[in-house]
């Protein structure tokens, strides 16, 4: 058996823009709940959103804060109710526990769940540190096939899954996405899994567009040279993962009758939508909040080898430079998705 240091090393956000490597006690696992040393955690739009303006909407850093939600790791402790985990199983993290007692909880949305505890939200502490502590039932084994790095990855693969349900994307589909961000490269993968034959991905930059031709995209477009409504393309749906309203509003002239809409990316509050075809085409606008149940599918598609994940890594940092892994994406086209480990 593993042994279990007492206190560990954490990355904790003090205030904005400062992050200092923290002596933190190792958690205890409640009854059900699993002690996993963590492995690697990929960084996030909203890990830097906290680490540059200590804010996402209502969620406000008022106290230290240890970022970082896409975590893979290797068990190391089980509570004294746990009967379904085994020590030394490597595990993909879902980072949310909703209350599973809920309206929301019970209609098997969990994600809406008012109560969710999801990791580097405050006051809710995430995983850029060596142990967290999780309920068992959101701990998921991974196969050998799957590197470390691919196990954080589930998460923002989860991301993209859900945003294809709930676009209900099905054989034949056209599909246009906006952004080629990590989200955006990885909903571009999974609409094909789902049976997407033209998916069209926009973005600004031409290094990330290269590499979702890489991955399979049927056609890519840099909207900085080349703006949609020139491109006269139409969609059944859109997934919009730029975050950009402008691009969006855009996009979504793109969708054709009876399209859905579905927006992923985190943008501003508010974005000026194009009604009167929206109204004539009769196109379904949502958005999506996280994920429910994609895990199992998540680890199926990335294990099966149908999204790939590993090409994603582009940077790696240990510990003590999480704020340079939180800021590289701004500085540099190449980077896609900086990855954390813990461990180093
Ligand atoms: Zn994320
Ligand atoms: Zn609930």
């Amino acid at each position: 058996m593993t042994r279990v240091p007492t206190s560990m090393r954490a990355s904790v956000l003090q205030k904005i823009e400062d992050i200092a490597v923290e002596q933190r006690p190792v958690p205890e696992p409640g009854p059900h709940e699993v002690l996993v040393r963590v492995s690697a955690v990929g960084t996030c739009g909203s890990d830097t959103h906290y680490y540059e303006r200590g804010r996402i909407g209502d969620f406000v850093v008022r106290e230290p804060l240890i970022l970082g939600h896409e975590a893979s790791g290797t068990i190391v402790a089980l509570g004294s109710e746990v009967r379904d985990h085994e020590v030394g199983s490597r595990v993909s993290l879902e980072p949310g526990v909703p209350c599973l007692s809920c309206h929301e909880c019970r209609s098997g949305r969990y994600n809406l769940c008012p109560d969710v505890r999801f990791f580097a939200t405050p006051p809710i502490d995430g995983a850029f540190c060596e142990y967290v502590t999780l309920h068992e039932q959101f701990v998921y084994p991974v196969p050998d096939e799957l590197s470390d790095e691919a196990a954080a990855m589930i998460e923002p693969l989860s991301v993209a899954v859900w945003a294809c349900r709930k676009a209900r994307i099905s054989p034949g589909a056209r599909v246009l996405v906006t952004g080629a961000g990590p989200v955006g490269l990885l909903a571009a993968q999974t609409a094909r899994v789902f049976g997407a034959t033209e998916v069209v991905i926009t973005d600004v930059t031409d290094h990330r567009l290269r590499t979702a031709a890489e991955l399979g995209v049927t056609e890519t477009v840099n909207v900085r040279h080349r703006p949609l409504p020139e491109v006269d393309y139409e969609a059944d749906v859109l997934l919009e993962c730029s975050g950009n309203p402008t691009a969006a509003t855009e996009a979504v002239r793109s969708v054709g009758r009876a399209g859905r809409v579905v927006f992923v990316g985190l943008g501003g509050d508010e974005l000026l939508l194009p009604l009167s075809h929206v109204q004539t085409r009769e196109i379904e606008v949502t958005g999506t909040f996280r994920y429910a149940n994609t895990w199992p599918t998540a680890i199926a598609l990335a294990a099966s080898g149908a999204v790939e994940l590993d090409s994603l890594v582009t940077h790696r940092f240990e510990l003590e430079r999480v704020p340079e892994a939180l800021t590289a994406a701004a500085r540099d086209d190449t980077v896609v998705k900086p990855v954390v480990y813990p461990q180093r």
